[in-house]
């Protein structure tokens, strides 16, 4: 069983599912379905949010998070007295909240974006990142950034995105990732030995990276960023903070 729908579809916002599992009590209960949309968190962007809805009777549930236990994906409801959670075997509508993980999608694709100029225009490498709806940040290993230079990558950046460039997922056996060479750089080899398949995200012709996110099908989808700040988190290692242009 895949873990979400969201790995394979980024654009699935609703599914039908039944309840393979109920735990939890004091109202904050934890439910796993049988298949899932809800992306559970993972590689710097936070889960989904949404409801789930029992058509039986029409009752919801609100889901405040969701995270990954083992091959599962573990839907976390809102603590309420009043409701008793969905029951194992009930068949419920899993819908995430499509405005905010939209909004990841394109905050998210724009990160890569970002991490494609840095990269291609100053060969520095990311060491990390994380984001919220419409904000995101990166870290890099350049020693010499600048005012100047930030300019120079918002610049470069928002002419990738409304370049209109596709971004393509694929999931490939593990020794084949291995031998791309633009993956090494997006700390690939840190992946446990487990894993057999590995997901690529690729901005087809700005940026290659190992994934488990969602992202947007074209950067045109991201519009435009400005890049809001950037700081050192020491000599060499350098933080660069984006925003989305909204509105
Ligand atoms: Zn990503």
């Amino acid at each position: 069983m895949e873990p979400s729908i969201s790995y394979r579809d980024a654009y699935a916002r609703s599914v039908e599912a039944r309840v393979r599992a109920v735990e939890g009590s004091d109202g904050g209960h934890l439910v796993v379905l049988d298949q899932t949309v809800f992306y559970p968190g993972g590689g710097g962007q936070p889960p989904d949010r949404g409801v789930l809805l029992r058509a039986s009777d029409g009752r919801t549930w609100t889901v405040i998070g969701a995270r990954r236990l083992d091959s599962e994906v573990v839907h976390e409801l809102e603590p309420s007295d009043e409701h008793e959670p969905p029951a194992v075997g009930d068949v419920l509508t899993a819908e995430i909240e499509w405005s905010r993980r939209h909004l990841l999608m394109r905050t998210h694709t724009a990160l890569h974006a970002l991490c494609g100029v840095v990269w291609r225009d100053y060969a520095a490498l990311v060491t990390g990142g994380n984001m919220e709806p419409g904000v995101g940040r990166m870290d890099f290993e350049f020693e010499r950034l600048s005012g100047d230079l930030v300019d120079e990558i918002e610049a470069s950046v928002n002419a990738e995105l409304v370049a209109g460039r596709d971004v393509r997922v694929a999931v490939l056996p593990r020794d084949e990732a291995f031998a791309i060479p633009d993956l090494i750089r997006t700390k690939i080899n840190l992946l446990p030995p487990g894993i057999e398949e590995i997901r690529t995200i690729e901005i087809v012709g700005l940026d290659l990276q190992a994934d488990g996110g969602t992202h947007v099908a074209n950067t045109r989808e991201v519009g435009t960023i400005r890049v809001t700040g950037y700081e050192s988190k020491g000599r060499i290692n350098k933080r660069i903070r984006i925003a989305l242009d909204l509105g």
